[in-house]
């Protein structure tokens, strides 16, 4: 018996990091899941290795394209019980120096692209009495970062919108929460110099980034029933720096 046994589970950003070892989880767990990524090759052959159920190439921050996979996703699976919002772009700039673009940008994907994704998966949920939902926000969104002023917005308006939305739909039978990771080991932080990353490390408990294998046993959790029933609007931090509550 897995812990998602007949859940159909829709994973955006499933083609690398954090949403790959979610699918890898959620697929040895018993879900039927679907791959959904920017890069739609490395969609399908995550799904070839996974055995997962689907895969599909979409842009999240176009709502004509999120709309469309959500729908053919429905009615190829009869619906989607979970979706994890792990699709994000990651860039660097002073604000004052920040072309507008790169805010619009990052802006569209990872705060736009999270409420699409919501949008149009969440009142199939709500009318079926049963959902889960679980985004992938950031300690930056609560700490803030140098240079990162555009992510640290767009992820501090995840957890605002996860908030909300919890509140929204709790009562039919869909709970939604955010993961807010601190460092993890992803080709999204691949580009960072080896100073900012030991200045990182040393501000860790661990001493070092986690890896994205360790974060998908919290999305895990907060899509099984019973495990993840009392969780409703919350944040939960893995490799933070921070004591949890
Ligand atoms: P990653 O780069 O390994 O994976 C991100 C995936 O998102 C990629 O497969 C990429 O193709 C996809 N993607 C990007 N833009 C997209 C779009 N417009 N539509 C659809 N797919 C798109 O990065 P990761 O580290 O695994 O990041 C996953 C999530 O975790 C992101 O939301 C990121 O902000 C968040 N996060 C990462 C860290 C970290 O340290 N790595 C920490 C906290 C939060």
């Amino acid at each position: 018996m897995g812990a998602l046994d007949g859940r159909t589970a829709f994973i955006t950003g499933g083609a690398s990091g954090i949403g790959r070892a979610v699918v890898e989880s959620y697929a040895a767990e018993g879900a039927r899941v679907v791959v959904a990524d920017r890069d739609g090759e490395r969609a399908r052959a995550v799904a070839e290795r996974t055995g997962a159920a689907g895969h599909t190439a979409v842009d999240v921050s176009d709502p004509a394209a999120v709309e469309a996979v959500m729908s053919a996703a429905v009615r190829e699976f009869g619906g989607i019980d979970v979706l994890v919002n792990a699709a994000g772009i990651l860039t660097e700039a002073p604000l004052m120096e920040m072309d507008p673009r790169m805010w619009s940008e990052t802006l569209a994907v990872d705060l736009t692209g999270v409420f699409l994704c919501c949008r149009y998966a969440v009142p199939q949920m709500a009318e079926r009495g049963w959902g889960r939902v679980i985004n992938v926000a950031s300690q930056l969104g609560i700490k803030g970062g140098r240079s990162l002023s555009h992510y640290a917005a767009a992820k501090a308006g995840v957890i605002g919108l996860t908030k909300s939305l919890a509140l929204e739909v709790a009562e039919r039978g869909v709970l939604v929460n955010a993961i807010a990771p601190g460092p993890i080991d992803t080709p999204l932080v691949a580009g960072i110099t080896p100073e900012w990353k030991a200045a990182k490390q040393a501000e860790l408990p661990l001493g070092r980034f986690g890896r994205p294998e360790e974060v998908a046993p919290t999305a895990v959790l907060l899509a099984s029933d019973p495990g993840g029933n009392l969780y409703v609007g919350q944040t939960l931090g893995p490799n933070s720096g921070d004591v949890m509550p």
